[in-house]
């Protein structure tokens, strides 16, 4: 199985803290943590995602999924993917996430590289707090393991 994940959401990842629109857009995140912690590939995908899910479950609120800033966001971020990854990314890409991974977003994140994406996002200051403060409280943790030597 993959998890189907639009491009920006790779992003909304690494700050994700359990914070949502709602307690079933929380739960339904958490699930999708778990699983990639546990070793599911990403599969990018256009428009409304497994995180979007609840909002287009209740009516109304997928409109916000389907806009056209947020599929601009997700352009800017699969270029910001691309750019970091030395490889092609969009629709269809997959994406293997392991502890050296995460931490290599996370510090071009941190570094500006990766937030053209999130231009306009009414949750850019809470996820620039997050990473200042060293992504204390992230639920997507990976263990970053060292090769062994010969
Ligand atoms: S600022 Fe918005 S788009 Fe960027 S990572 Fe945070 S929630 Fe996602």
């Amino acid at each position: 199985m993959t998890v189907a994940l639009r491009a920006h959401h790779v992003l909304c990842m690494l700050t994700y803290v359990g914070k949502g629109y709602s307690p079933a857009f929380v739960r339904n995140f958490d699930g999708i943590v778990h699983r990639l912690a546990a070793g599911e590939e990403a599969c990018l995908v256009e428009g409304p995602d497994a995180v979007c899910a609840p909002l287009c479950e209740s009516e109304g609120a997928c409109a916000h999924c389907h806009g056209a800033a947020v599929r601009a966001r997700d352009q800017r971020a699969a270029q910001a993917l691309g750019l970091l990854l030395g490889r092609s990314v969009g629709l269809g890409s997959r994406l293997q996430l392991d502890g050296a991974l995460l931490a290599r977003l996370r510090t071009a994140y941190t570094s500006g590289q990766m937030r053209g994406a999130c231009a306009g996002c009414d949750w850019a200051d809470l996820c620039t707090g997050i990473a200042s403060a060293g992504y204390e409280g992230v639920r997507l943790r990976m263990p970053v393991t060292v090769p062994e030597q010969n």
